[in-house]
């Protein structure tokens, strides 16, 4: 093969990693009226997605890899979590608590939390799409503000499914960690086509986003941002599965594992604002594409 032909070859394969990463759609500023689908049959019967990325940044800021977390995303355990986790406490118990809060690669850590979304299949109304696209909501405002909307869309007697459908208004105000979100019933409901629902994108195969060579790549970003003193990666974790899994099967040890992290303290819960969310990762996702 020349050296042409190469590079011809190169250019084709990085065009085609582009093309098979699709991006998601975010709650747009201000008002919007926003048509949340029903879920396909890919979707097994739901019409909703937990989803979460890791955000590894360097201590100059810089983004340096992307990985879905396993907690958020499958409820099962997380190995970056653990080594944040692992790495706060440290930090905390050398520095104390209020100096660890000044700390950069406290900060960096913090920074590196999986921040809980919802992916659901829909349609911008406000902004005339025709066509559905993978969305991204807060955890909260969809498992509190979307919950209560449909329960009360439930006692007027009219149903999701059977409307193919909710048109919401949501707004969004403020940025960064102050960015706010409010979600109502909206009062005119719009109409679901058989075409919307044949371009529905596949959320459950989107969220499967594990690979073991970008979780390595992690980790090492990981490792690299907070000078290496972090204890080895999930060597706790790896540890208390496999003496349980002596004597019990993979769930029940995974189970046990749940419980120690439980006990350990609050890290492993997601922030407790309610209705905030970070909105940095808006410009992070940009890079995403690119980091592949
Ligand atoms: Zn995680």
């Amino acid at each position: 093969m020349s050296a042409l032909d190469r590079l011809k070859k190169f250019k084709q394969t990085q065009e085609s990693k582009k093309a098979t990463f699709k991006k998601t759609a975010k709650i747009p500023d201000g008002r919007s009226v926003l048509r949340i689908l029903p879920g396909g049959e890919k979707d097994r019967g739901l019409f909703f997605q937990p989803f979460a990325n890791h955000f590894i940044k360097d201590n100059k800021g810089q983004l340096k890899a992307v990985y879905v977390c396993s907690e958020e995303t499958f409820d099962k355990p997380c190995e970056i979590c653990e080594m944040i986790n692992d790495g706060k406490r440290e930090i905390r118990s050398r520095l104390g608590k209020d100096a660890a809060e000044h700390d950069p690669t406290f900060k960096m850590l913090d920074e590196a939390r999986a921040k809980g979304r919802v992916l659901v299949n829909a349609i911008n109304v406000t902004a005339g799409e025709t066509e559905p696209q993978i969305y991204e909501f807060p955890k909260s405002l969809f498992e509190k503000d979307l919950m209560d909307v449909l329960e009360e869309m439930a006692l007027e007697g009219d149903d999701f499914e059977e409307n193919m459908g909710i048109d919401v208004v949501v707004k969004r105000s403020g940025s960064g960690r102050d960015t706010r979100y409010t979600l109502s019933l909206a009062k005119k409901q719009s109409e679901t086509s058989p075409a919307m629902l044949e371009k529905m994108e596949d959320l459950y195969g989107y969220a499967q986003q594990e690979s073991e060579a970008k979780k390595a790549k992690a980790i090492t970003a990981l490792a690299s941002s907070t000078h290496g003193k972090l204890p080895a990666p999930a060597e706790k974790a790896t540890e208390s599965i496999a003496s349980d899994l002596a004597s019990a099967s993979v769930d029940d040890a995974i189970d046990v594992e749940y419980e120690v992290k439980a006990a350990a303290g609050s890290d492993v819960s997601p922030s407790p604002t309610t209705t905030s969310a970070s909105s940095d990762e808006d410009d992070l996702n940009d890079l995403l594409a690119e980091l592949g």
